[in-house]
């Protein structure tokens, strides 16, 4: 694979606003990781998961990806009901928790104000997310909402200039082939879409009984 790709600096401040917004929420909350989240799970795995960013009260205060808010249980309980965790929950970065042949990243890797990266800091950010791909070497990548599905995608244009963007659409349980590694979209288990039914844990399960169906 050939992509515009750098290794994942844990001090990395390449966008400014959210920089300076971890600044001022780590003075808020001293406890609280607030650095750029690193991925989680062993450094070659079959399946990848990737999320939208790190959630104020979740992973930007533990320091690993959705460990520690509302989207935790529902998470790590399907992976580990599909054999991808060793514990059904996630509760901070000294658990004993693991994951199995499967690796969970963010597309932006430092918390968002109100939750929403620019366009501009998923582009930034995205050198991480092409390392990742380009060493884990996924046979499946769970896009967890349309930020990640677009953002995986425009990693995979980097090995391949040739794919059509507008072929691979965000869609709930799609399954899409696209450079050799298929992906598969999910809504985000965020609590908004929990809440509101646009997510439930059935049609979460449905998605990992999918990827199960691949690896
Ligand atoms: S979002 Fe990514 S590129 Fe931007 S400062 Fe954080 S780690 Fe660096």
């Amino acid at each position: 694979m050939q992509l515009d790709c750098s290794a994942y600096d844990p001090n990395c401040r390449d966008c400014s606003r959210l920089a300076e917004f971890l600044d001022q929420v780590r003075h808020q909350y001293p406890a609280y990781f607030c650095k750029p989240v690193p991925p989680f799970g062993p450094e070659r795995a079959t399946l990848l998961v990737v999320g939208l960013a790190p959630g104020m009260h979740g992973a930007n205060a533990s320091g690993r990806p959705f460990t520690g808010d509302w989207c935790s249980d529902l998470l790590y309980g399907t992976l580990y009901t599909y054999g991808f965790a060793k514990n059904p929950r996630s509760l901070s970065r000294d658990d004993d928790q693991a994951l199995i042949d499967c690796r969970l990243t963010n597309a932006v890797k430092c918390l968002p104000p109100q939750n929403k990266p620019t366009p501009a800091e998923i582009k930034t950010c995205s050198k991480y997310l092409a390392q990742e791909i380009n060493s884990i070497q996924p046979k499946v990548i769970v896009c967890l909402g349309a930020v990640a599905h677009d953002a995986v995608l425009s990693c995979l244009v980097g090995i391949d200039r040739s794919i059509k963007r507008s072929a691979y659409r965000f869609s709930h349980a799609a399954v899409h082939d696209v450079a050799g590694i298929r992906l598969i979209d999910s809504y985000h288990p965020s609590r908004y879409n929990t809440n509101t039914g646009r997510l439930t844990p059935e049609m979460f399960s449905a998605v990992f009984a999918l990827v199960r169906r691949y690896v």
